[in-house]
């Protein structure tokens, strides 16, 4: 028998769209980091009736799937997926467990990792294999003002929750194959202690802003409300979102969704248009994925001018109005 490979493993968190990415943009990172350590990319799936997401997973890049199906995994329970993952992991090793960072995988890691009486750095924002192989784990820290490296040597597996929008999901290919694991419930499972009454799902709201190619961001230095609203005008005829810093939203000129940063959403547009912000740490951590940044801002020493591509020393709101007038007028042509 070869000599067993060390394995990544990814939590497959399938309950809703918004999840469901966050676990396959975590299967291509592990895929990544899987080839730095010579390793394998697992899946665990725990639930019933899900062999469509188990396909998505193999189509994204997993190599193994181990899945426990049983009607009792229909809800989440933290105590009976907690005990699960635990059994499994004592049983099969991993190197390194990644789990998204959902509400859900936010109070599951934490469980897991207790029990497992190993480390996990909660929220993290990028990842990497250092030269001895290590998981690589960085997250905000001291509210944000710095980035922490966190590796884990001796205890196993290393454990991560990863903020979703952090990494970019592998394209579908459904030539994949991977090994099916099947795992049993085991008969002394422990009875839980939470009994779900009934469910209502809030209603949907779909993520743009984290998928959008094009985002117009603005900050404080819009100015006010009015100026702050040209934005979505701008973003509309660009086919962009509309993202905003902490400020703006404390300030009521955009809503909570909007909120790009470290208290907010990640964002990879490939054209990011950066209006009236300074650059905050807070705010940059979550946009340094963007390809292209254009920032506009009145302050040529402000933080953000140095991380972008195009920066533009003038009024923010005269720059917006510039820019809906000549996109008006290309259309019109
Ligand atoms: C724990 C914690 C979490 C945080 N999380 C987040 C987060 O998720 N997202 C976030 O954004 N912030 C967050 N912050 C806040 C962050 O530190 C900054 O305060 C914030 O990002 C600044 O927003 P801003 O750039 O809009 O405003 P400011 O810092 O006030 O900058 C305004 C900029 O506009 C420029 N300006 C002014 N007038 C004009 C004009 N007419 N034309 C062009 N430019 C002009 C100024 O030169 C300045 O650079 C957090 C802070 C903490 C402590």
């Amino acid at each position: 028998m070869g000599e067993k490979k060390r394995a990544i493993w990814v939590f497959g968190d399938f309950r809703n769209y918004f999840q469901n990415r966050v676990t396959l943009q975590l299967i291509s990172k592990a895929r990544e980091m899987a080839g730095m350590i010579g390793g394998e990319v697992c899946v665990v799936v725990l639930g019933s009736q899900t062999a469509e997401y188990v396909s998505e997973y193999i189509a994204h890049g997993a190599d193994k799937i181990y899945l426990t199906e049983d009607p009792r995994l229909v809800e989440y329970s933290m105590e009976t997926y907690s005990f699960l993952m635990e059994r499994l992991a004592r049983r099969e090793k991993p190197e390194i467990i990644l789990v998204g960072a959902t509400s859900f995988g936010r109070e599951f890691a934490p469980h897991v990792a207790k029990r497992l009486g190993t480390g996990l750095t909660a929220d993290c924002i990028d990842l990497d294999i250092d030269e001895k192989g290590l998981l690589v784990q960085r997250a905000p820290s001291f509210g944000g003002k710095l980035i922490a490296e966190t590796v884990i040597p001796e205890r196993r597996p290393q454990m991560a929750t990863v903020r979703p929008g952090i990494f970019q999901e592998l394209p579908h290919d459904f030539s994949r194959t991977a090994e099916i694991v099947h795992v049993p419930m085991p008969d002394n499972m422990p009875s839980d202690r939470v009994h779900i009454i009934s469910r209502e799902p809030s209603p949907a709201k779909e993520d743009h802003l984290e998928q959008a190619k094009i985002v117009v961001c603005g900050g404080r230095g819009m100015g006010s409300k009015k100026k702050f609203s040209r934005l979505y005008e701008l973003a509309e005829l660009l086919g962009g979102e509309v993202g905003a810093t902490r400020p703006v939203v404390y300030l009521n000129w955009a809503n909570r969704e909007a909120l790009v940063g470290q208290a907010g959403k990640q964002i990879r547009p490939v054209i990011l248009f950066s209006f009236g912000i300074s650059g905050a740490i807070q705010h940059t951590a979550s946009i340094r994925k963007s390809c292209f940044i254009i920032a506009i801002n009145k302050n040529p020493k402000a933080p953000i001018m140095k991380m972008a591509d195009v920066a533009i020393v003038a009024d923010a709101g005269q720059i917006c109005n510039a820019l809906i007038n000549e996109l008006k007028q290309r259309i019109r042509r």
